[in-house]
């Protein structure tokens, strides 16, 4: 009695053993080891091993442990592995004498059984015995059944844990290629995932990111420069709300800003503790530029409109009034000044429609062949009424000027705005100098004027929509931050390139570039 419950003993410290394997490591065939071992020492076998099918579906069985079977000999157990349970009864015996013949190894008795997960078939475990005399009992059919049963638990959780590995990989993926920044925060506030968009966004790369608090790494700042994140964090924030979304700017290492909005998903514990949060976090920067735009938009076009618009109505008003009487001269100058708003509200219009069919699709243009001298000359001729004394046009096109290829209209209004501004921006008055040259397949035109001058960072900025520079002609001249942008999109439409070159109170010289034609021009 005193043996058998030793053997009893043994064998749950045997299993026990195997469940400690299974919860310390997860490696599948260390574990298939240790039963296969065990299940042989307590079956009195010689030697046994674990064969798994391919998948979780089925396929062919194939030997992943083994106790005291060499392994170079695994590949003559194959004939073996390919009976059915059926064939193993009847056939079993046969084919394991070949198998001892071949390997040489005492194989003399063997137990089979399968392996089941939930009903299904995973594998099978056999033992061998070298003696012949002693046959396998139905009691070491039922402990080899509760070690089957361990290995059967052995392979479930390897699957799971290969699927939640499988899982967060994906996981992982996903968060790594995301266009949004995703960051994870623990409970500390500190980094503990920090995707590639947020190493874009904030110039900071993962290993350097992770750990830190992150309100080091993203801080965002409002509008007045106050670090949100430092300051008013939504997550610190009593009572909670649910997703709470911050907006803001945030500076990139590199020293580009960003506008950003960073969408928090908290997680809390059951007694309502803070326990880390995610963050989703968008680049805004263009939307942002879009909104303030519609406003620059919405208040330019009130005031441009405005202003020629109560002009109008304030000269119409005095000179229908009954009881004031004018003279000719004074009509005549009221009714040019009425002419000459209601022609500003029409340009204005022009621009605005011009704008609007921009950014619908692009400009159709009506190419021909025409003398740019000729056309800048007309321009010249149709500012000349309006030019005080203390301007000076000077035109410079060498002799022969090979035509321009482009739309005639078009390229007229570049000049006119061009020479507009020239005039505009040069209160003092001056020369204008107006001339170009051939170079390679294109024309250069330039316009000169000696007036107040754009600052370097100004000249990129000046040919955006809306944008007027911040100085005191802006409040004093009319404008709508049109000129330049229609300007630039006219000639990148013809294939050319605008710039400018300038300094401040010094003048400006604006040049552009448009396409030569192939014929000569007759006069
Ligand atoms: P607008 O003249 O209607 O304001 P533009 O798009 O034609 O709009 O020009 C944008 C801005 O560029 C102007 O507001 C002005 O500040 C600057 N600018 C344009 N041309 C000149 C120039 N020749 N000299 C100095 N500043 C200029």
């Amino acid at each position: 009695m005193a043996t058998l419950d030793d053997h009893r003993l043994r064998q749950r410290e045997y299993l026990l053993q195997i469940s400690r394997a299974m919860t310390a490591q997860l490696d599948l065939v260390s574990v298939l080891s240790l039963v296969i071992r065990y299940a042989v020492d307590m079956t009195a076998g010689t030697s046994g091993l674990i064969a798994l099918y391919e998948d979780e579906h089925g396929g062919e069985l194939h030997i992943r442990a083994s106790a005291r079977l060499p392994r170079e000999d695994w590949p003559a157990f194959v004939r073996l592995l390919t009976l059915t349970p059926a064939a193993l009864a009847t056939q079993g015996e046969v084919v394991l004498r070949e198998v001892a013949a071949d390997t040489g190894l005492p194989l003399r008795q063997m137990i089979a059984l399968p392996l089941t997960l939930r009903d299904t078939p995973v594998g099978l475990i056999y033992v061998f015995r070298a003696a012949l005399n002693v046959a396998f009992s139905a009691d070491d059919r039922q402990v080899l059944q509760d070690f089957a049963d361990q290995a059967a638990i052995a392979v479930s959780n390897a699957r799971l844990y290969q699927s939640v590995l499988r899982e967060k990989q994906r996981l992982d993926a996903t968060i790594e290629h995301s266009a949004d920044g995703v960051m994870i925060i623990d409970n500390r506030w500190r980094i503990t995932t920090f995707n590639r968009t947020m190493e874009q966004l904030t110039g900071w790369s993962r290993e350097e990111a992770v750990g830190r608090p992150c309100a080091e790494v993203l801080g965002i700042h409002n509008l007045q420069g106050v670090n949100i994140c430092l300051n008013d964090c939504p997550l610190q924030r009593m009572p909670f709300t649910s997703n709470p979304v911050v907006e803001g700017q945030i500076l990139n290492r590199d020293g580009r800003e960003f506008y950003i909005q960073s969408r928090y998903a908290p997680q809390r514990g059951p007694q309502g503790q803070f326990l880390g949060a995610l963050a989703n976090v968008r680049d805004i920067t263009l939307q942002k530029q879009e909104e303030e735009l519609q406003n620059t938009f919405i208040s330019v076009i009130s005031h441009e409109l405005k202003t020629p618009v109560s002009i109008i109505k304030g000269f119409a008003g005095t000179l229908r009034r009954d009881d004031a009487h004018f003279s000719v001269e004074q009509y005549r100058d009221g009714l040019h000044m009425i002419e000459e708003e209601a022609d500003r509200l029409a340009r204005l219009i022009q621009d605005l429609l011009d704008v609007s069919r921009l950014t619908a699709g692009g400009l159709r243009l009506e190419i021909t062949e025409f003398a740019l001298p000729s056309l800048v000359a007309d321009v010249v001729r149709s500012f000349a009424p309006t030019v005080g004394a203390h301007y000076e046009f000077e035109l410079r096109f060498p002799d022969e000027m090979p035509p321009v290829q482009g739309d005639y209209e078009r390229c007229r209004q570049v000049v006119s705005n061009l020479v507009s501004n020239a005039l505009k921006y040069s209160p003092e008055g001056g020369t204008i100098r107006i001339g170009g040259w051939p170079e390679g397949e294109f024309a250069v035109c330039y316009v000169n004027d000696q007036g107040i001058g754009i600052a370097t960072e100004e000249q990129e900025a000046i040919f955006r929509r809306f944008y007027r520079v911040d100085n005191r002609l802006r409040r004093e001249t009319q404008g709508s931050g049109l000129g330049l942008f229609l300007t630039r999109a006219i000639v990148e439409a013809h294939a050319g390139r605008i710039w400018v070159e300038s300094q401040l109170g010094k003048g400006s010289r604006f040049v552009f570039t448009l396409p030569l034609g192939r014929h000569k021009l007759r006069d």
